[in-house]
């Protein structure tokens, strides 16, 4: 069946239920967005032209808000408590519906149960249901509850689930062999999943894919409106909990920025003036969404103090025309040095507060300095005050994009045929790999005939040998390519390796999830055993990595210029 662009949200808004806060908060936000997810489906469907979608039945099971996990974050709604997951999974939901997809929703194990057609107290049972979703969104908490729940078929169908993951789950973590021989241990647990199957909500790592979510996007007369309206000396302080006030070292930069502008915050608090929250900041309270936009669209300067963690405030922020000023991170902040990210799958360094703020939008938009060096930070403030910016919103980031994005990787994603990861090619024949003109780096012979079936296309592959100690995130970036963990098998040959002029001594399979590699002392090559460890992140100084890089769509990091 072919899948229909919906416009009209009012069934979607039915099948999202009532009673959680949670869920107030979310249909809010999918209500007043509607008229521009209904033009993103237009402008959509214009560019997709005929193109086959085939309509997909999808189960949506919110683990995080199930009471059986303990459902922490309604109470915290109205309180200042994270809402960026519900954000994101609020436009996950409408960009599913909008594109036509048959959903189903759940926020309780017995809905879960029912939809499974798992009888109550049979979880356990050595029991195969048949499936009737294609596709299962969930998050960490709702893979356990149906690790629990579904018997035996999911081991079967875990290949249709796709877990939504903000800080991402790199493949070294994934794998519970690895992990638990490596130390790579988690709070997580290890899923065996092809890392795909994780969803960020940032670009992260392309081990994992990105989702993400939406801002409101402004015309060309709103834009106008706000430049003309804004108080080039009003400051808001990212962050809704009064703690990240506490931050040690604020009163020096708090007193500079004080100097020059008027200080906004929102920070929640029950009855009187947060005690953390100096005198001097114009303190709003939590505020509804529409009203933070507001308070945005006069703003000057967003400033952040370091935490919270990349949630979608500073995306806003900048669509709305403010200058986002942040800390560096010196040393970076990772799950071995900092509290939050401990126990997280990933190893990651964050250089600042909002890393895709930082490498991917960058100035004018976005400043990232020393907050400890007062000359720096006085200096940003002043070329700040004086600067005239554009709103401005990454493609991947507005409705179109997201749908664009979401669309393609339910069409084309399979982790469930046998391919989905494709055995070690060791001793693989001659492949069509063939040296660039300028002996860099290797590409697909367009006219060989031999490209498989795969997406990403082939022929977008690049594939770099990285200097010591670099990852194949960072290398492929060096080139301005994104790494493509899919292309990995294509390059686990000695073959490639010969091809590249790499003057392997000798060459081994292992399981490491840094291989394929060259290791110079000793002229050893190292091929990947297990293709589920195949990872663009990581890195040693002991290895050259053997790094699979592909282009990108501009605005849209996540799919490559043939991959429509
Ligand atoms: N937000 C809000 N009221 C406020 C401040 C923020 O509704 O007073 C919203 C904001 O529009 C954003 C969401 O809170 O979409 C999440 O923001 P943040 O970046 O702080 O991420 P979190 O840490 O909550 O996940």
């Amino acid at each position: 069946v072919q899948a229909v662009f919906r416009s009209n949200l009012s069934h979607l808004l039915e099948l999202m239920g009532s009673g959680k806060e949670s869920l107030v908060f979310m249909k809010k936000r999918t209500k007043r967005l509607t008229a521009q997810w209904a033009l993103a489906a237009q402008r959509l469907a214009q560019k997709l032209g005929g193109t086959q979608r085939n309509q997909k039945q999808i189960l949506v099971h919110i683990g995080f808000l199930t009471e059986e996990s303990g459902d922490v974050f309604s109470p915290r709604v109205l309180k200042g408590g994270p809402l960026g997951e519900m954000v994101q999974w609020a436009d996950i939901l409408a960009a599913l519906y909008v594109l036509g997809h048959g959903l189903r929703i759940t926020v309780s194990l017995k809905e879960l149960q029912s939809n499974l057609g798992v009888p109550p107290g049979r979880g356990n049972c050595p029991l195969t249901v048949p499936l009737p979703f294609d596709l299962i969104y969930t998050d960490y908490h709702g893979l356990q509850q149906m690790k629990q729940h579904m018997g035996l078929s999911f081991k079967k169908y875990r290949c249709r689930i796709r877990v939504i993951d903000t800080f991402g789950t790199e493949p070294a973590y994934n794998h519970e062999e690895y992990a638990t021989l490596h130390g790579y241990r988690t709070n997580w647990g290890y899923w065996n999943l092809n890392p795909k199957q994780f969803m960020t909500m940032f670009p992260h790592t392309p081990d994992n894919s990105f989702m993400g979510f939406v801002s409101e996007e402004l015309n060309e007369t709103e834009k106008q409106l706000i430049k003309d309206g804004k108080a080039s000396n009003m400051a808001v302080v990212y962050g809704k909990e009064a703690s990240i006030w506490k931050l040690q070292g604020k009163e020096k930069f708090l007193g500079i920025l004080n100097k020059y502008m008027e200080i906004h915050g929102t920070v929640y608090y029950e009855s009187q003036r947060p005690p953390e929250v100096p005198a001097f900041v114009k303190n709003h309270g939590l505020l509804p969404q529409p009203e933070f936009q507001q308070l945005l669209r006069k703003a000057k300067l967003f400033i952040g103090f370091g935490f919270p963690y990349e949630g979608p405030a500073p995306l806003e922020a900048i669509a709305n025309g403010c200058v986002f000023l942040q800390s560096r991170f010196s040393p970076p902040h990772s799950s071995l040095n900092h509290e939050f990210f401990r126990g997280k799958p990933t190893s990651r360094e964050v250089f600042s507060q909002h890393p895709y703020a930082e490498n991917f939008i960058g100035k004018p938009h976005v400043w990232t300095v020393d907050y400890n060096n007062s000359e720096e930070f006085e200096a940003a403030i002043k070329a700040i005050m004086r600067s005239q910016v554009d709103p401005y919103l990454p493609y991947e980031y507005t409705c179109e994009g997201m749908l664009e994005r979401i669309e393609a990787y339910i069409q084309h994603q399979d982790f469930c045929a046998a391919s989905g990861l494709a055995p070690p090619g060791a001793r693989a024949p001659q492949s069509p790999l063939v040296l660039a003109p300028n002996a860099t780096h290797l590409e697909w012979a367009r006219d060989s005939g031999l490209a498989p079936k795969a997406w990403p296309p082939v022929y977008s592959l690049r594939a770099w040998l990285a200097a010591a100690g670099r990852a194949c995130t960072d290398t492929c970036l060096d080139h301005g390519l994104i790494c493509e963990p899919s292309f990995f098998p294509f390059l686990n040959s000695q073959d490639a390796f010969q091809k590249l002029q790499v003057p392997c001594d000798s060459t081994e399979s292992e399981m490491n999830h840094l291989y394929p590699a060259f290791a110079q002392p000793g002229q050893e090559c190292f091929l990947q055993k297990e293709p589920l460890l195949f990872s663009c992140a990581g890195s040693s100084t002991k290895y050259h990595r053997l790094c699979p890089c592909r282009d990108f769509r501009k605005g849209q990091v996540a799919l490559c210029q043939d991959c429509l």
